[in-house]
């Protein structure tokens, strides 16, 4: 008799999984509680396989660590243009010295069987050529925000994965985040009474010659554009997630200093007016040269809801104010990155399309286009 190698355990686990997930839509709720996955322990051969594409300050500081704290997804591969900085992380997260690759030989990453997911964490400027390579080596691909520095890339993405019959999903993470669920989840049981306008600033001073993670974010051709590309993107998401509509027409101003090299080739302040369907307005800003700020507000006719910070990476804070003042809820902090990351590893194993698709991450940037041109034409843009 043949004893099972881990990768036959795994797949089998896999096989496991998604007929448990085919059961539960057949046979309802109840049929899967004995054998319902996240009711099993989960060891690492059974999890799902990332290559991480692109070992920079976000990978290295956020998501990585964050994999320890996932039910579905461990890190198999690593993807990088530096030898030792790549090997010298591969041994600190055990991924084997075989499955670290370069960026020239990282299409032959489709003869390894350990990855299942490409998780692309580099400048803007590459995410499509990277998604495309993944999803033609067959794998699936979770790429950071913004999706793409145009809408054509954002089409050929999605195509390619259409295409490949991978999923694709955007790294949208305050998605995941319990406070910005929370939210969305107030109001739409209707605790502001109707909705009728949001506000919603991201600003930070940018620092491309202190920090290395900053160089690009002042170049055109990988960043796409300045603060908005970045930073708005946030405010922008969030009125629609906040909203649950897409909006039909913006209005936009920009003030960039080009006598400050950091706004040569990019925007430095953008703020935006976005109109829903319903009648509610959103205000954003955006900026690359104000002290950090991560927060929005939306106002019903009966309450509002303030997020300050709404979208860091920990310790957010809800305040809520009606006519009797305000108050605080307790929302129990939880890990964003791991959720984000599970969730992409479970659309995979129940064949689910993500709740943060390529689609989601195209609208953003039709709507970041939008933006860009009423800025330029002093125009309103209907979209
Ligand atoms: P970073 O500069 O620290 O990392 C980028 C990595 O890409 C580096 O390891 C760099 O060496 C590599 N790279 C490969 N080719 C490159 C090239 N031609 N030019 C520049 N770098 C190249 O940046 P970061 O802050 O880690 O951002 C990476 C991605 O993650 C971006 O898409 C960014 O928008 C996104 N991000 C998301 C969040 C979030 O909260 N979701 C936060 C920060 C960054």
């Amino acid at each position: 008799m043949s004893s099972s190698s881990p990768t036959d355990s795994r797949r089998q686990f896999l096989r496991q999984f998604g007929l448990t997930a085919a059961a539960t839509a057949v046979a309802g709720p109840t049929a899967a509680l004995a054998t319902s996955p996240s009711a099993m322990q989960y060891d690492d051969q059974q999890k799902l396989g990332f290559a991480i594409v692109g070992l920079g300050k976000f990978a290295q500081q956020q998501m990585m660590p964050a994999f320890k704290e996932c039910k579905h997804a461990r890190i198999t591969a690593l993807v990088s243009g530096s030898p030792d900085k790549a090997r010298k992380l591969a041994r600190e997260y055990g991924v084997e010295e075989k499955n670290v690759y370069s960026y020239d030989n990282f299409d032959s990453i489709k003869d390894n069987p350990a990855v299942d997911v490409v998780y692309i964490v580099l400048p803007p400027g590459l995410h499509t050529e990277y998604t495309i390579r993944a999803a033609k080596a067959g794998k699936h691909v979770l790429c950071e925000k913004p999706m793409a520095t145009s809408v054509a890339d954002c089409q050929k993405m999605i195509e390619a994965c259409e295409k490949a019959g991978k999923k694709l999903m955007i790294a949208y993470r305050a998605q995941f985040e319990p406070f910005n669920l929370d939210a969305i989840a107030r109001i739409k049981k209707g605790e502001l009474g109707k909705l009728r306008q949001i506000t919603a600033d991201h600003g930070r001073s940018v620092k491309p010659t202190e920090e290395p993670a900053e160089a690009w974010r002042v170049q055109k051709k990988l960043a796409g554009g300045g603060s908005l590309m970045d930073i708005g993107i946030y405010s922008l998401n969030a009125t629609r997630y906040l909203t649950g509509e897409e909006p039909v027409e913006v209005t936009a101003q920009e003030f960039s200093d080009k006598s400050d090299p950091r706004f040569k080739e990019v925007e430095d302040t953008i703020h935006f007016t976005l109109r829903f369907p319903s009648g509610v307005l959103a205000s954003c800003t955006s900026s690359y040269s104000i002290q950090e700020v991560k927060r929005f507000r939306a106002f019903g006719d009966k309450a509002w809801l303030d997020l300050d910070p709404a979208t860091d990476y920990y310790e957010h804070h809800m305040t809520i104010g009606d006519k009797d003042g305000k108050r605080q809820p307790k929302i129990k902090e939880g890990n964003q990155f791991a959720a984000e990351l599970d969730h992409m590893a479970e659309c995979v194993l129940q064949n689910k399309t993500p709740k943060t698709p390529g689609e989601e991450g195209l609208k953003d940037i039709r709507l970041v286009m939008a933006i860009y041109e009423a800025a330029r034409t002093g125009k309103r843009v209907k979209v």
